[in-house]
C-alpha cells in the first residue's frame, strides 16, 4: 500500500499538464489537477467508487466551483479534455456503458455523453482513493504541488483532519520524491548556481538536488516556481543563509564569506551577481517573492 501511495503522489507531482502563455503570462494548465481535486470530493460524498466515476453533472459542477477560484487568464472551464487525457497519465480508463456492458472508450468527450461514460481508477490509484484518510493525502498533494496560494479555498470546506495530522500527512516521501523529479526535469539536472550536471545511468544516480526556496515547512508549497535545482554544496549554502538567488536574476553573497580564508568560500564569494540559471520552461521561473525570501534572510 505505500508503494502504491508513493506512486500515486508522484504521478500527480508530475502530470503532463501543459504549459501556455509566454514570458511572464507562462503557466500550467490547472485542468487535470482540478479535475482530480472534484473526483475525489465525489467520492468522498460517496457519488463515485473507485471503478466508476460518472461523467455528469456533479463531477462538472465541481470542477467549476474550483475552476472559478484558480483560474488563470485565457484558462477555460472545459473539464472534458481532462477526463479523456488523464488516462495518459496512468490514473484511471474511460469506458461507455453499452447494452453489452462496459466497452473501453477513448476518444473525445462530450457533454452530452453524460450517463454513458464513466472513468476507472487504475494501478493503484484504485486502492489508495478506496481510503478516505488517504484522498485526504491526495488532496492536500494536490494543492501544495498545483495552487499552493489557494490552500485555504480549496482545502478548508471539507478539512476534516487536525492540523496536527496535515504535517504528518504532508512528510509523506511520495511527496518529496515527486518534488525533486518534477524540478531535475524542469532544469534538466543542473545546479543554476554552478552549472554542474551530474546524471549517471546507474540507479539514475543524480548529484543535484531540488531546494525549496520558501521551505515546505513554512510554506505547503510545492508549485515549482518555489524551487530551483541546486548541487550538494550549493543546497548546503543557501540552507544556511550564505547565498541567495535575487528576484533581479543574480546571486547575492553573505558578507560573512571572506574570499582568502578557503578555496571553499572563495567559490561561494565568487557567485556573487552571476546569473541564477532559468529553468527549461518560463512557467517554472521562480517565484520573485520566494527568492526575495531568501534574499532577506542572507546572513548580514
Ligand atoms: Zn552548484
Amino acid at each position: 500500500m505505500i508503494a502504491c501511495i508513493d506512486q500515486t503522489l508522484d504521478r500527480i507531482y508530475t502530470l503532463n499538464v501543459g504549459a501556455v502563455g509566454h514570458g511572464a503570462e507562462r503557466h500550467e494548465r490547472p485542468h487535470k489537477a482540478l479535475l482530480l481535486l472534484a473526483v475525489l470530493d465525489l467520492l468522498d460524498a460517496g457519488q463515485a467508487t473507485p471503478d466508476r466515476i460518472p461523467w455528469g453533472a456533479p463531477l462538472r459542477e465541481r470542477f467549476s466551483l474550483y475552476f472559478a477560484k484558480v483560474r488563470l487568464r485565457d484558462d477555460r472551464d472545459t473539464p472534458e479534455n481532462p477526463f479523456r487525457y488523464l488516462a495518459s497519465d496512468g490514473f484511471w480508463e474511460t469506458y461507455r456503458i453499452t447494452l453489452a456492458g462496459p466497452v473501453p472508450y477513448e476518444g473525445e468527450v462530450l457533454v452530452r455523453d453524460s450517463g454513458t461514460l464513466f472513468a476507472r481508477l487504475v494501478d493503484g490509484v484504485d486502492l489508495v482513493a478506496a481510503d478516505a484518510n488517504l484522498r485526504h493525502r491526495l488532496r492536500q498533494a494536490l494543492v501544495a504541488r498545483y495552487f499552493p496560494n489557494a490552500a485555504k479555498q480549496l482545502i478548508e470546506p471539507i478539512d476534516m483532519v487536525s492540523s496536527e495530522d496535515d504535517d504528518e500527512a504532508l512528510e509523506v516521501p511520495g511527496r518529496n520524491a515527486g518534488f525533486r523529479r518534477k524540478i531535475l526535469e524542469v532544469y534538466d539536472h543542473q545546479c543554476v548556481a554552478c552549472g554542474l550536471r551530474i546524471k549517471l545511468p546507474v540507479h539514475e544516480a543524480c548529484y543535484v538536488d531540488a531546494a525549496h526556496l520558501i521551505p515546505f515547512a513554512e510554506s505547503a508549497n510545492d508549485h515549482p516556481t518555489n524551487g530551483i535545482a541546486l548541487c550538494k554544496n550549493h543546497h548546503w549554502a543557501m540552507d544556511r543563509h550564505l547565498i541567495a538567488p535575487t528576484p533581479a536574476g543574480v546571486w547575492k553573497v553573505s558578507r560573512v564569506l571572506i574570499g582568502h580564508r578557503s578555496t571553499g568560500e572563495a567559490e561561494l564569494v565568487r557567485l556573487a551577481d552571476h546569473p541564477v540559471l532559468p529553468p527549461t520552461d518560463d512557467a517554472y521561473r521562480p517565484d520573485p517573492a520566494a527568492m526575495q525570501w531568501r534574499v532577506e534572510r542572507l546572513i548580514a
